[in-house]
């Protein structure tokens, strides 16, 4: 069975681990290319669009892909459209993996907004010191909130140009520790942080330690995703994906 996986995420790459190996299963993997030195991922890859919603039709069916599963990130909205979009052209099956949101515990002090202009826009008029956690490409929506010092974490270095007037960047990749947040927080007197609702374990350490330095949070909720069939976990996948295996499909 033909499976192509739509990554950039943990999730991705541990349902990339599970399949291999797995005789039943035939699949590729396919990244964005917006990190330079993406994590390396044990199935055949490709890399870069498809070119929409008609490209990835055309590659679905060039490929005679069987399943499609797409775990890109909670924020990676517009792949998530394109996927549903193509799957329903092709009538091919889709799966969206997407892990549950972070929530509200005791003792966090987050403000929820709909989308990063209004978290550049809750950020005020005080000067700050802010920790930004959003990823590259929405950056600069905080030139409109120059005021503030911005100490700017990402995988890769962003666009000098994207970024907001007095800023810092600081390039790292997640997993990160509870107690090397707490330690970047102190060290560059950060007095709030602005963070995309992503969700899952690798970069939950920032919120543990916020609350436990007691600094506000700016939470970024995530888009609204179009309506198909969604799961929260990799297992859930692999249930999935085992359940439309038919060994008297060609060649499996
Ligand atoms: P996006 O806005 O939803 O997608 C923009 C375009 O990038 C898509 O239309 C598609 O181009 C291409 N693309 C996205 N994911 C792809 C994939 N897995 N394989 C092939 N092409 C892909 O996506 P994004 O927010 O820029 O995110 C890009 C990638 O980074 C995603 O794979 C996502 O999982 C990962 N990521 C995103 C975030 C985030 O905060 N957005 C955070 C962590 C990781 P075509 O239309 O040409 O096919």
């Amino acid at each position: 069975m033909r499976v192509l996986i739509l990554g950039g995420t943990s999730e991705a790459s541990a349902l990339g681990r599970a399949l291999i190996g797995d005789g039943r299963f035939d699949a590729t993997f396919s990244l964005a290319g917006r990190t330079q030195n993406p994590a390396r991922q044990p199935l055949p890859t490709r890399i870069g669009g498809f070119g929409g919603v008609d490209g990835l039709a055309r590659y679905l069916l060039e490929n005679r892909v069987d399943a499609l599963i797409d775990a890109t990130h909670p924020f990676a909205v517009q792949m998530t459209r394109n996927a549903a979009l193509a799957a329903r052209q092709t009538a091919i099956p889709l799966l969206v993996v997407n892990r549950p949101a972070w929530e509200k515990q005791p003792g966090d002090l987050w403000v929820t907004v709909p989308d990063v202009q209004t978290a550049a826009q809750a950020l005020g008029t005080d000067p700050r010191r802010v920790l930004l956690t959003i990823g590259q490409k929405d950056l600069s929506a905080f030139a409109s909130a120059p005021c503030h010092d911005y100490v700017i974490r990402s995988v890769d270095a962003p666009h000098p140009q994207s970024l907001p007037p007095r800023a810092e960047v600081i390039t790292a990749r997640g997993p990160f520790a509870v107690s090397d947040e707490c330690a970047l927080l102190r060290r560059h007197k950060v007095d709030l942080l602005v963070t995309k609702n992503s969700g899952g374990t690798a970069t939950l350490a920032k919120l543990v330690a916020a609350r436990l330095l007691q600094l506000p949070v700016i939470m970024i909720s995530r888009p609204a995703m179009p309506a198909v069939e969604t799961v929260a976990t990799v297992a859930e996948a692999l249930v999935w994906l085992q359940r439309r295996h038919r060994p008297d499909r060609r060649g499996v």
